[in-house]
């Protein structure tokens, strides 16, 4: 495969716009380097980059594409809201549509209010628990990301009862030193953090099924313990479900796992493509946010037009029957297929998957932990990615991140994508 116009239009970037990309996640840094693909049209499971190429996507514009791209029914209620107004500056009737299709979906969220980006969300949820509890400390686990405010640019890897240091010059120590980081799926350390700050920690911040370190699901009673031990405290729980929601079932994973948070944040696949977050929960808390309360948060894109259409145009298309089984029943068929080509070839590697997202990690132990995502072998990702790049495959280029299945996906895809793999894996195995 050809990458000229890609290579070109990169250094032609490059010159304009800092380190040529708009998120750091989008450049090859982590696999090695090279221009990454510039990709030009996008139809279902495939994209088509600058030079022509064609791939099977499974990078899903790193999760919200959920529906394929160009999916009909969310572009003709795109077109439709751009023929009559993309801002007003004043409240629609999208907005109480979708709020209520939020709510029917995931009953925790009492009120919601819409923001611009999962980052907000995170951002404010945490504002707003802050308010609540009039306490300012939080804790989060290690190796989640929760967007790019400073509170959440916390360092992993610092024991539970130390503060946390920065990730990222710019975030003053004062404010890293309001976190807390511990282990995800480590009960004993997060007891401990919150024995030690008691009466200092206003919230926990959780991913209710870990979608930044690959894909980790919480080991039994994990979530359970974690509302137990916090609300003992008089701390809340805030779920950031800004990968997870609507991702393995119509509703939140709080759903699909039988457990409430007090507040959530929301992004990405809620928007149906277009830029979008979302935070809510119960009442008494939300009624600390403006106007209602002291706690401030506002937008002038927020709930805007465009993307409340288009957020429920892709509810009402995953809303179908099936949609989750056919993730989970293409998603089964790829695990299957790479697992029995990581024994055919002999490879280092493991799968985690939940319904349509996986992650392959190159180690031969299981996945549950940070610190075991982060000691998997970043090389042999590199080259993985690489070969199945050459062969029109789109991975995320990053060892950390999760394969998505779309609904536009079918078995022959994934069947050519499990060529690919076989492929890429003879080549592995030869060294
Ligand atoms: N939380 C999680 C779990 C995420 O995965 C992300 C983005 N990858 C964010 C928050 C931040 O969302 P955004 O990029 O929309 O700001």
């Amino acid at each position: 495969m050809k990458f000229t116009e890609s290579e070109r239009v990169q250094q032609e970037a490059e010159q304009y716009i800092l380190g040529g990309v708009n998120s750091p996640s989008r450049s090859y840094k982590a696999v090695g380097g090279g221009a990454p693909v510039v990709m030009e049209r996008g139809d279902g499971a495939y994209f088509y980059d600058a030079d022509g190429n064609q791939y099977i996507d499974y990078l899903a514009a790193y999760g919200p594409i959920i529906a394929g791209h160009a999916h009909p029914h969310i572009t003709e209620a795109i077109n439709k809201a751009a023929e009559t107004g993309i801002l007003f500056g004043t409240p629609t009737k999208h907005e109480v549509t979708f709020a209520k299709m939020l709510q029917e979906a995931i009953p925790s969220l009492e009120k919601v209010r819409f923001v611009n980006s999962g980052t907000e969300a995170v951002m404010t949820t945490i504002r707003v628990a802050r308010a609540y509890t009039k306490r300012d400390k939080i804790i989060k686990f290690a190796g989640c990301y929760h967007g790019h405010s400073d509170l959440v640019l916390v360092a992993a890897g610092s024991g539970p009862s130390q503060l946390g240091t920065p990730d990222s010059a710019g975030v003053p120590k004062s404010v890293a030193q309001e976190v807390i980081t511990v282990p995800f799926n480590d009960i004993e350390s997060f007891k401990e953090a919150v024995n030690h700050f008691s009466d200092q920690i206003a919230a926990v911040l959780v991913e209710p099924i870990v979608g930044n370190f690959g894909i980790v699901e919480p080991v039994s009673g994990f979530l359970e313990a974690v509302n137990d031990i916090a609300h003992a405290n008089g701390s809340l729980v805030i779920y950031d479900e800004v990968i997870t929601a609507f991702r393995f079932c119509y509703g939140g994973a709080q759903d699909m796992l039988g457990v409430k948070p007090d507040l959530t944040a929301f992004g990405k696949i809620i928007g149906g493509g277009l830029p979008i977050g979302a935070y809510g929960g119960r009442q008494d808390i939300m009624e600390q946010v403006a106007p209602l309360g002291k706690a401030y948060q506002a937008g002038t894109m927020a709930g805007n037009p465009l993307s409340m259409q288009a957020g429920i145009a892709l509810l009402e298309v995953i809303k179908e029957e099936g949609t989750y089984d056919y993730l989970d029943r293409l998603g089964k068929q790829l695990e299957d297929g790479i697992n029995a080509l990581i024994t055919e070839y002999e490879i280092p590697a493991t799968i985690n998957r939940l319904k349509g997202a996986m992650t392959i990690y190159f180690t031969t132990e299981k996945v549950t932990s940070y610190e075991q995502a982060e000691n998997t072998d970043g090389e042999l990702f590199a080259r993985f990615f690489k070969l199945m790049l050459n062969q029109g495959i789109n991975l995320a280029p990053s060892k950390y991140e999760a394969w998505f299945i779309t609904i536009r996906h079918t078995e022959e895809d994934i069947k050519q994508t499990l060529l690919a793999v076989e492929n890429s894996f003879k080549q592995l195995s030869l060294v």
